[in-house]
């Protein structure tokens, strides 16, 4: 399938955002400074309530939201996606439940083959800080009772707080 030329500067990027940390919005900063509209993909939106899948879809869109609010980016549309098992056609959902867009920025070898295969600009983005920013390492500092804040912005760290989330993944740690 053909990207639609009246949207050259329409892009996507897709994660899990479990949570959003401050590696995800230096991204976010600047693909959306480069971008006419951003789509935010929240993947694997079907999951929550596990250790690694911690925050509903719901709860992901309203951390990505706020933070989009609190830090003034006004360009971003966030789109909930479900997983499908068959690859395949995992393009075609995607664009079947997002606004249109011609780049895709991903450092997921999968993501960037089934784009690519698709006719889509593919896009890699540098990785700030990964040591700190990264959504396991956000997750293992909230299991430990370590500083998981610093790695968060605060519209994030309120949310989480909100929803009782380092309860949560405290009571799902036996499940691992
Ligand atoms: P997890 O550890 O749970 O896999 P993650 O930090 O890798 O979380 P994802 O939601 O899996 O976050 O990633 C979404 C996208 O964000 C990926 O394409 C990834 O390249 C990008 N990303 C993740 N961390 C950083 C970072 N520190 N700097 C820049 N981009 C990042
Ligand atoms: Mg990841």
């Amino acid at each position: 399938m053909q990207a639609d030329h009246r949207h050259e500067r329409d892009s996507l990027l897709i994660g899990r955002f479990q949570p959003l940390h401050y590696g995800h919005l230096e991204v976010m900063r600047k693909i959306s400074a480069a971008s006419e509209n951003m789509t935010i993909g929240i993947g694997s939106a079907q999951y929550s309530h596990t250790v690694n899948n911690p925050f509903t879809a719901g709860e992901r869109y309203r951390m990505i939201a706020n933070t989009m609010k609190e830090v003034g980016i006004d360009n971003a549309y966030i789109v909930p996606i479900e997983d499908l098992n068959r690859y395949s056609v995992w393009v075609s959902h995607v664009i079947s439940m997002s606004p249109p867009f011609s780049i895709v920025y991903s450092n997921n070898t999968l993501t960037r083959r089934l784009f690519k295969e698709a006719g889509y600009e593919i896009k890699d983005s540098p990785m700030y800080n990964r040591h700190e920013y990264s959504g396991k390492e956000v997750r293992r500092r909230m299991l430990c009772d370590g500083d998981w804040r610093s790695l968060v912005p605060e519209a994030v760290a309120k949310v989480i707080d909100d929803i009782d989330g380092v309860g949560r993944i405290a009571g799902l740690k036996d499940d691992v």
